[in-house]
């Protein structure tokens, strides 16, 4: 659904990506983990249009995107920090998008309603977002990216603010509404236990390169290298 081809970006003397290329499949749970500072968000970003590559393509479903601005792309993200709008409930949180896209009241009931209950925050809808828990805000932060049917979804470290029980929690549901929905998940973590845990695929990067691509099992029994093999072996 996604190719990225030969991407580099540089800030100043750091070389960020290194001529990166990567097949993302349709309907896939596909993360990018690595030590911090790797590149996995400026991927994130350049997918998302937040930031443009010095060279190379992004292409969706095998057209150029890179004159598409951010809020055109098909893909929407979840980001570590929720972002929500602390003057506005629950309800209002979600539907704001489908508001500026002028969508008829009663058709923005209906998906507020059908999100509010995939993230498992029906009865929720009235309070303000600041009266809720963490995971509960990470809730809604995934309805209000899902709400506007994204083809992918893209999600930076989203569980990383919350404490391991919560975080356990988040992965299992996680999990279960991206093979619900059947959309592609574009997932970036340093941990390397949650990505094992989650993902079809798995891109170990280092240094604006990719180090290995692969399934869990792949990467866990057969590591291509010593830095795969190192990282995966550390614990958190
Ligand atoms: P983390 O897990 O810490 O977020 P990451 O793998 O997502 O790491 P990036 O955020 O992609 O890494 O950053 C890669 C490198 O680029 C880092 O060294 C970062 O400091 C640097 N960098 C990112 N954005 C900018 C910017 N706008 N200006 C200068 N340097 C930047």
């Amino acid at each position: 659904i996604i190719e990225l081809r030969n991407l580099c970006k540089q800030y100043d003397d750091l070389k960020v990506l290194d001529n990166l290329s990567l097949d993302i499949k349709k309907n896939e749970f596909l993360t990018l983990l690595g030590p911090s500072g790797c590149g996995k968000t400026t991927t994130l970003k350049i997918i998302a249009g937040f930031e443009y590559a010095d060279e190379g393509k992004v292409l969706f479903e095998g057209k150029d995107i890179n004159e598409i601005p951010p809020y055109q792309r098909p893909v929407n993200t979840v980001f570590q920090k929720y972002a929500l709008f602390p003057h506005m409930n629950v309800y209002e949180n979600i539907a704001f998008g489908l508001k500026i896209k002028k969508m008829p009241k009663d058709q923005i009931d209906k998906k507020v309603r059908e999100m509010l209950k995939l993230v498992a925050l029906e009865g929720k809808e009235n309070r303000k977002v600041d009266s809720l828990s963490g995971g509960q805000q990470q809730r809604i932060a995934i309805a209000r990216a899902l709400v506007n049917e994204p083809k992918v979804l893209l999600l930076d470290e989203p569980l990383g603010a919350l404490d391991l029980k919560l975080r356990q929690e988040m992965q299992i549901e996680l999990k279960r509404m991206q093979q619900k929905l059947g959309i592609t998940f574009i997932f970036v973590t340093h941990d390397q236990e949650e990505a094992l845990s989650m993902s079809d695929t798995i891109i170990v990067m280092n240094k604006g390169q990719i180090q290995q691509m692969g399934t869990p099992e792949d990467i866990y029994n057969e590591p291509k290298n010593s830095f795969v093999a190192r990282f995966i072996g550390e614990s958190n």
